[in-house]
């Protein structure tokens, strides 16, 4: 997979960009505050409809416009495709693609998958359990439809699962409902809470050998799911649990209550980890993901690298950019001085200032 071209108009800091990417590593550099995650930011949510940072849409859009438009060119398997994306104040985006509006922002997922790996993503390890859901969820949103199918609903049951919970001390004659809600909360969530599974299992296979090397074999690093219920258990456990839902007001069973242990040669990376430690197993984690969409789609995703060299050791930066061999990688950061010192290849670089590119080479 590639992106050929972006385009922006009145997204955050740029009036209007038209930028034509190489195949290779595109270098995006300049001084802070000068627009560089912002382009990497609005090719993530150009590719999978939401920003890495947990952004809403309207924050994306210029301060003082109503309106936003990304338009990206990519290529899968070597077929074109075009998505234009327009993002509204206050109202859903409008996506389509080779001009074609999409009726559901799942037919986005995969047509370019997009791997974005930011010091930020720290917090998948260190912050709670939701920002660890969300990981898992973005991935797996981009590669299987089908658990996107299952997530949207399973999530909508649970909402409403919840409203109801809260409005039966009100309307104590509507508890027969929450039979139906919970029959569908079963059968949905018991997918997500096996396909999650086989998503952390596939991911420990090859994170085991990444992260060795990243750290010459001194390191294993394991993933393990706690799910909050097993999916063999769901029917008895949310059922069980009914009378102390109705008590707490909200549905205290299920998959959205999930969480992911980092474990590094058996101790949680999360609670006794040093920074670097926590750093690398995040950096193991996309690098895993990458041989995992390999495996997956039998395509090569692309790479957005936010400012991560100047975290890295030498050793790993070296690690890194070895990975990275043959994918297409957007990286930023604020001088050149990394890529000579280490006599990295580059082949592409923009230059970043006040949301305009001032030159290509
Ligand atoms: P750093 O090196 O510090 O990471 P950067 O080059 O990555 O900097 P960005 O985060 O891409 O910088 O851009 C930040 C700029 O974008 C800030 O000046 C900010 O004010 C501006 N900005 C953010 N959101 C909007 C918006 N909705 N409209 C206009 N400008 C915005
Ligand atoms: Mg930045």
């Amino acid at each position: 997979m590639m992106i050929q071209s972006l385009k922006l108009e009145n997204y955050r800091n740029y009036d209007f960009l038209d930028l034509e990417f190489d195949p290779g590593t595109n270098v995006f550099h300049g001084d802070n505050a000068q627009g560089k995650t912002n382009i990497l930011e609005s090719i993530y949510v150009c590719a999978t409809s939401k920003s890495h940072r947990g952004t809403k849409d309207r924050e994306l859009i210029q301060f003082d416009k109503e309106e936003a438009h990304i338009q990206m060119i990519v290529k899968k398997h070597g077929v074109p495709y075009k998505i234009d994306m327009h993002l509204k104040k206050g109202r859903s985006k409008g996506v389509a693609v080779n001009g074609v509006p999409i009726r559901k922002i799942t037919e986005l997922f995969g047509i370019i998958h997009v791997i974005f790996f930011s010091p930020e993503d720290l917090s998948i390890i260190k912050n709670s359990p939701a920002e660890r859901r969300r990981f898992i969820d973005l991935e797996l949103c981009q590669l299987d439809k089908i658990y996107t199918h299952d997530l949207v609903n399973y999530n909508k049951i649970v909402t409403q699962r919840n409203k109801l919970l809260k409005d039966l001390e009100k309307r104590p004659d509507l508890l027969d409902t929450l039979s139906v809600w919970n029959e569908q909360m079963i059968s949905f969530g018991q997918n997500v809470i096996l396909r999650r599974k086989t998503f952390i299992d596939e991911l420990n296979e090859i994170i085991d050998v990444v992260h060795r090397n990243l750290t010459g074999g001194k390191e294993k690093l394991k993933l393990v799911y706690r799910p909050n219920v097993e999916a063999d258990q769901m029917r008895d456990t949310l059922i069980q649990g009914c009378f102390r839902d109705r008590m707490a007001k909200v549905s205290l069973t299920g998959p959205h209550r999930d969480d992911l242990e980092f474990q590094i040669n058996g101790i949680d990376v999360r609670h006794f980890g040093s920074q670097g430690q926590q750093r690398t197993a995040a950096l193991s984690l996309k690098l895993a993901e990458i041989e995992l969409v390999k495996n997956r789609t039998g395509d090569r995703p692309v790479f957005l690298l936010d400012d991560v060299l100047s975290e890295l050791d030498t050793n790993r930066q070296m690690h890194l950019l070895k990975s990275i061999e043959g994918i297409q990688t957007m990286i930023t950061c604020t001088g050149l001085d990394d890529f000579v010192q280490h006599c990295f290849h580059i082949d592409k670089k923009f230059h970043v200032s006040k949301g305009m590119i001032l030159d290509e080479i």
